[in-house]
């Protein structure tokens, strides 16, 4: 795993940018550099949470899965695709359960980006779906897309460190080993059903953490 490409890309960049006064190619390359840096942001944040999930001990905290959700969104305005799809949220306010607001942070944005990275640009009403369901012992959140889907084959290596099921879309491969990780900690249940050009529906149960 190359982790060094972006940092080698963004400094050859930096010797092309020194060695032309056009501007149009300054403006390209600098519009290079950004697309590094921000894939080396987001490999940066996935170590970071991988990390914290390792270390921290569970918490149980009153979590609210709207506010998560919300936050969570507001932080992913800024990503590719994010304009193009149609958002349903159905989530009440009042759907607050005992659990641990770091990993739940985690397994929300790891599945919302992806949901959001994996639309399918062939479609004109892409859309994500998100709704909590209570259960007997807590909840269980349901992200659904109609992105590009996961091939059968990939299906059982999706959670495995560094896969990636593609390579013309930027990502780490790091993103599900995590929130796998982090649902094993809440000692949670993770399901999910895809079909390849229709889409993807993720399913965590989280249990209510008892102390
Ligand atoms: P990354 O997105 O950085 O590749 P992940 O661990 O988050 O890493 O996901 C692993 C692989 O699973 C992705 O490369 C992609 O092929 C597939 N995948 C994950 N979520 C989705 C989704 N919502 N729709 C389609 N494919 C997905």
């Amino acid at each position: 795993h190359d982790l060094r490409a972006p940092i080698a890309s963004v400094l050859g960049l930096n010797s092309l940018a020194e060695d032309t006064a056009d501007r149009e190619e300054l403006d390209t390359v600098l519009a290079m550099q950004r697309e590094a840096l921000d894939r080396l942001d987001l490999y940066i944040r996935d170590v970071i949470d991988y990390s914290r999930n390792k270390r921290m001990a569970v918490q149980s905290e009153d979590v609210c899965l709207r506010k998560i959700v919300d936050d969570c969104m507001a932080d992913l305005v800024y990503q590719t695709n994010y304009n193009k799809i149609d958002y349903f949220i159905e989530i009440e306010e009042q759907t607050c359960i005992q659990s641990d607001k770091l990993r739940i942070k985690i397994i929300v944005n790891n599945l919302l980006s992806n949901a959001i990275k994996y639309a399918d640009s062939a479609k004109d009403n892409s859309f994500i779906s998100i709704r909590a369901e209570w259960k007997e012992k807590g909840v269980t959140l349901i992200i659904e897309d109609n992105g590009i889907g996961i091939k059968e084959d990939y299906k059982d290596k999706i959670w495995d460190i560094f896969f990636r099921g593609t390579s013309t879309i930027p990502g780490s491969g790091l993103g599900l080993y995590i929130l796998k990780e982090s649902v094993k900690n809440l000692n949670g249940e993770i399901d999910f059903i895809s079909k390849e050009g229709e889409g993807t529906t993720f399913k965590i149960f989280i249990p209510e953490q008892t102390v």
